[in-house]
């Protein structure tokens, strides 16, 4: 559906390129995110898609046609994509209702109401229809704002950091809206973010992007377990390096595991910890090597200062991370 090939950004001439050689494709009716740190290009990538910011070179078609950059184009943008932005655009001095109308003038009077209650429903709305926007919480705006990007049925939708910003409800909220909108029409959603717990949630296939390029694509579990590099191995949760015997391997947390036993492979005594509630994290200096340091989670919240323990570690991660 979604064809991006070989995209490049260069905003001054002289600079490192805010993207080098992008290209991925997107089915219909699939959930990508672009998953970066700050100032990787996940923004400038959005709104290349959504034609809203010229290319340096490279090309983007939707279902077999280009879609043209804002200086090829009397009005930027286009018709079948859709970008919700962080700020939501609405007019706070309207209600709900009107606000989804506003998008809805095109069509007829019985079309209009049809759809228009689609929206509400789809978007959790209902409840709120009557109400004005600026009475609204960050969470519900949002909403009015993807009801109205969706009201023409977009074959693609974008979302610049949808999650952030939320409580725990919202989120919640707002992940079974987006996968309503890919089950329910042929819209295609890419969203943006760097919040490893949503992009993980949520994605069919999720796009590492590292200082301009997509370093790593895939399927969730495949990127959790088989990262490209120390770096995206990191985007996903603390690594833990060992050296046992002269052998170095890298482990997340959960493969740690810990016990008063005498048969795992490593001895350490407890020298510290912190407490996080679901589990402490554990200060422990082990004697293999001597006297190195790690950090081990305790999900028992069993084990205090002084005492000695041993580790084992299970699942180590492919050792061609190690650059
Ligand atoms: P992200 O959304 O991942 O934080 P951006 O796409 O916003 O990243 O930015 C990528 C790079 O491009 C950054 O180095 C940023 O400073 C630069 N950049 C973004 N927008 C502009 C602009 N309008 N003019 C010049 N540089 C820009
Ligand atoms: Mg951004």
């Amino acid at each position: 559906m979604l064809e991006v090939k070989n995209l490049n950004k260069y905003y001054q001439e002289t600079e490192t390129p805010a993207l080098a050689g992008v290209s991925f494709s997107l089915p219909s009716q699939k959930i990508f995110s672009v998953f970066g740190s700050s100032g990787s290009g996940k923004t400038t990538l959005l709104k290349i898609i959504a034609g809203l910011v010229q290319p340096s070179s490279g090309e983007i078609l939707l279902d077999g046609t280009g879609i043209k950059g804002p200086e090829d184009v009397l009005v930027a943008g286009h018709e079948e994509i859709k970008i919700v932005f962080q700020d939501f655009q609405l007019k706070h001095m309207m209600t709900v209702t009107e606000n989804i109308n506003y998008a809805l003038l095109a069509y007829e009077e019985d079309y209009r109401k049809h759809r228009l209650n689609t929206l509400l429903e789809v978007c959790l709305l209902e409840e709120y229809k009557t109400q004005y926007v600026h009475q609204l919480s960050g969470g519900q705006k949002q909403r009015v704002a993807i009801a109205r990007a969706i009201a023409n049925e977009p074959r693609l939708l974008l979302m610049d950091e949808p999650f952030s910003n939320l409580d725990l409800k919202a989120k919640s909220s707002l992940r079974d809206i987006i996968k309503n909108i890919v089950d329910q029409t042929e819209s295609s959603v890419i969203f943006v973010s760097h919040d490893p717990e949503e992009v993980m949630m949520l994605s069919d296939q999720i796009l590492i992007i590292e200082a301009g390029k997509i370093t790593q694509s895939g399927i969730p579990s495949s990127i959790y377990n088989f990262p490209n590099s120390i770096s995206i191995a990191e985007m996903f949760s603390p690594i833990l390096k060992f050296v046992i015997s002269g052998e170095t391997s890298y482990h997340r947390p959960e493969s740690i595991k810990i016990t008063k036993n005498d048969y795992f492979d490593l001895k350490g005594q407890v020298i510290g910890s912190d407490y996080l509630g679901k589990y402490q994290l554990l200060k422990v200096i082990v004697n293999d090597p001597i006297d190195q340091l790690i950090i081990c989670p305790d999900y028992q919240n069993e084990y205090k200062i002084n005492d000695l323990i041993k580790i084992s570690l299970t699942n180590p991660l492919p050792t061609f991370i190690d650059e």
